[in-house]
């Protein structure tokens, strides 16, 4: 038997993963079966918070996607002020645990309706530890719509993925209103980051976190540098490699440089290649581009494309 949902309760199954990271293959023992096996329900709604679940295609697994559930809380919290996202020092996994099991924390944006007297009356607190968490949490409303992105535990996107994203649309409202094949179509995200994301922003509990968080006067936009303006604009979305020796920049800069205004590298020249910057000694990857007719550009033309191509940059 290959399908999950044909496993009742307390049969003998097992499973194989050949090859590997293939689907596994279940197979149900159908000789030890003793009569007393029952058909298995998989739940329709979370029993920990009561939210439908959702089964993403191709997983077996069914999983609650609300940010608030409780029995998620702990570890989105723990995400949320994670050194890559929000970055609020001090709120270890033992101060979360108190937060949670007193009731002082339900849903993730609780966390901005902290006051100080019940957080120093936790254990191990005191005012004064309640003051520098509460003032680290007021910190972490300015970082920027990347972190939040990141520490929002949408699954499939990850620190990487919200970084993208947040570079190619510069707010949580314009990548509110984008199609799931719009957010498909930016490079580095792919069709499952996407129809995560999408299906994220556009849930009640997603919609309801950031409406939250906003109320709380926590930034949802990208900084200026990364919003596309006219300047740099051509970059966002795009997929560039760079080659040879560049008269300027080292290639970790440069590369920082391209993903600052939204474009994605990788190391070979493909049909998926919108740019080639080329410096001296470019070697195949030019004959490549050229092949195939991607746009070739100077570190110059490159400057050029994102508005830096003035004397403090060049020079
Ligand atoms: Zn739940």
């Amino acid at each position: 038997m290959r399908s999950p949902a044909r496993i009742s309760a307390s049969a003998t199954a097992w499973w194989s993963r050949r090859p590997a990271r293939s689907s596994p293959t279940w197979c149900v023992e159908l000789e030890k079966r003793t009569g007393q096996e029952r058909r298995y329900e998989f739940p329709t709604r979370c029993p920990a918070c009561g939210e439908a679940v959702v089964r993403a295609a191709e997983e077996v697994a069914i999983r609650c996607l609300n940010p608030s559930c409780p029995a998620q809380l702990r570890q989105r919290l723990h995400w949320f002020a994670h050194r890559r996202a929000m970055d609020i020092r001090g709120l270890g996994p033992a101060l979360i645990d108190q937060l949670v099991d007193r009731g002082l924390i339900r849903s993730l944006p609780d966390l901005y309706r902290l006051e100080l007297d019940p957080v120093a009356a936790l254990e191990h607190m005191g005012t004064k530890s309640a003051r520098n968490l509460l003032r680290q949490i007021a910190a972490s409303k300015v970082r920027e719509l990347a972190r939040v992105l990141a520490g929002l535990g949408i699954r499939h996107v990850g620190e990487r993925s919200a970084r993208l994203l947040a570079a190619a649309f510069g707010s949580i409202d314009a990548l509110k209103s984008a199609s799931e094949e719009r957010l498909a179509r930016v490079a580095g995200i792919g069709p499952i980051a996407a129809e995560s994301i999408h299906q994220f922003l556009r849930s009640a509990a997603g919609r309801r976190t950031i409406q939250q968080l906003r109320g709380f006067g926590v930034a949802m936009t990208a900084p200026r540098r990364f919003v596309p303006a006219k300047d740099g604009a051509e970059l966002t979305g795009r997929t560039l490699v760079v080659t040879g020796t560049l008269p300027h920049f080292r290639r970790e800069e440069i590369e920082d440089l391209i993903r600052e205004f939204g474009g994605a590298i990788t190391s070979s020249v493909s049909g998926n290649t919108d740019y080639l910057i080329a410096g001296e000694n470019p070697g195949s990857k030019l004959n490549k581009a050229k092949e195939l007719g991607i746009k070739v550009l100077s570190e110059q033309e490159f400057l050029g494309l994102i508005g830096r191509s003035d004397q403090s940059w060049t020079s």
